[in-house]
């Protein structure tokens, strides 16, 4: 393994394959100006019309093809993200193609319009869901109206139709630099040289690293309800704001996890066993947690008879203040703890998964946190902190949201 703040390589021995994923901070809320969508389009561009060596979109693809070369590009609200799979004999073609992706797309093409519409249909197909619609006015209370962090990635199909590929060419040029890429690759690589090649290209393309001002955000702890008229289903979320995840250590991240495992997470937990195996009152039962720089959520998600409600609700609010107030088993505290160092292993079953979580370490954490290291760290688990997190998390007003036929007495 070899590592720099961009960039790590994982070598996987015993497969034939290879995987790269690269991550592009430029996702919709760090746009600038007062709409979005652009990050968006450029995305489609860079993979639509070839690029400075593969011409065109069929020249692209044939090429793709002759090497059995997989590409897949997506965009969020943080980041566009490119990710290649290919046989290990194409790996020369990988590390070119690294570098025709993120330095050399074409985005002046007279298909642009057509691409426009793609995305306008893309739009549609997304927010047709009730869902999604629910979910988007949840953000809307957590975080404010207009707020950068709930910009959808897909951005507004009104903005992005008035794009041209010189706004494209602008913001390829300012954001696809190496202080904003982050790269993990995986499979049967030779590490050194995979490493010194990307370094390399992107050495070619320093610049600036984009800046993120994040006006703050507003917590609006009102009930929403959610009508939902043609459903029997009804789904119930709870939801206590907090700082975010900018100031949190690696260590703290854990407690989080292993809270969720203990509290709500899996078939052992308190309230799974509690809500759903004792007593039968919901089907779906999770915690939830968001979290962005400067903002983020803890919660619960669940899935019951609207009528059931308020006999769950206080039997949830009597397990949180048990949690809070009784030293945990050390059986059921191990047992959490073991469970979640396994976890950590299973991460690192594929060069896909392997790459993918590299990248993401690089972008969010800023390096890579190896698996030996959480194990490390999960010696310092102390079960009365784990309770003194809950009281912390749970000590404000919650926001309660649910989707249902009809109101609901909370
Ligand atoms: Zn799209």
């Amino acid at each position: 393994m070899s590592a720099n703040r961009h960039l790590v390589v994982y070598p996987l021995s015993g497969v034939k394959t290879i995987a790269v994923s690269i991550r592009v901070k430029a996702g919709s809320r760090y746009e600038p100006g007062p709409s979005w969508g652009a990050f968006h389009l450029l995305e489609h561009a860079i993979s639509a019309f070839g690029t400075a060596k593969y011409p065109s979109s069929e020249l692209f693809r044939q090429h793709l093809e002759d090497h059995g070369i997989n590409v897949g590009l997506s965009t969020s609200n943080s980041e566009i993200n490119i990710h290649l799979k290919a046989p290990d004999q194409s790996l020369s073609q990988v590390l070119e193609l690294i570098d025709e992706l993120l330095f050399h797309p074409l985005l002046d093409s007279p298909d642009l319009a057509n691409e426009i519409k793609v995305i306008d249909q893309e739009y549609q197909d997304k927010w047709s869901s009730p869902y999604v619609k629910y979910h988007r006015q949840i953000d809307q209370k957590l975080y404010g109206p207009e707020h950068p962090y709930i910009r959808d990635g897909l951005g507004q199909p009104d903005y992005v139709k008035t794009l041209t590929s010189a706004d494209l060419q602008n913001l390829h040029r300012h954001y696809f630099v190496k202080p904003n890429i982050f790269i993990g690759a995986s499979g049967n690589v030779p590490t050194e040289t995979v490493l010194k090649h990307i370094d390399q290209i992107l050495s070619n393309h320093l610049g600036s690293a984009v800046q993120e001002t994040i006006p703050p955000t507003h917590f609006d702890p009102s009930t929403l309800y959610f009508s939902e008229a043609h459903s029997d289903s009804s789904v119930f979320h709870w939801f206590w704001p907090n700082h975010g995840d900018a100031k949190l250590t690696i260590f703290q991240q854990m407690e989080y996890s292993l809270l969720r495992t203990l509290l709500g997470d899996s078939q052992s937990s308190r309230l799974f066993k509690l809500l759903r195996t004792a007593n039968g009152l919901v089907y779906r039962l999770e915690t939830v947690t968001g979290m962005y720089p400067l903002a983020g959520y803890f919660g619960l998600f669940f899935s019951a008879d609207p009528t059931k409600y308020l006999q769950i609700r206080d039997l949830i609010n009597a397990e949180i203040a048990k949690f809070v107030s009784t030293p945990i088993p050390e059986a059921e505290f191990s047992r959490a703890i073991n469970y979640l160092n396994l976890q950590i292993n299973n991460v690192y079953d594929s060069p896909d998964k392997i790459a993918s979580s590299l990248s993401g370490y690089l972008l969010n954490d800023g390096r890579w946190i190896k698996p030996e290291e959480y194990l490390k760290l999960s010696q310092r688990f102390r079960e009365s902190s784990i309770r003194q997190l809950l009281a912390k998390l749970t000590s404000k007003p919650k926001l309660i949201t649910y989707i249902c036929s009809r109101p609901v007495d909370l």
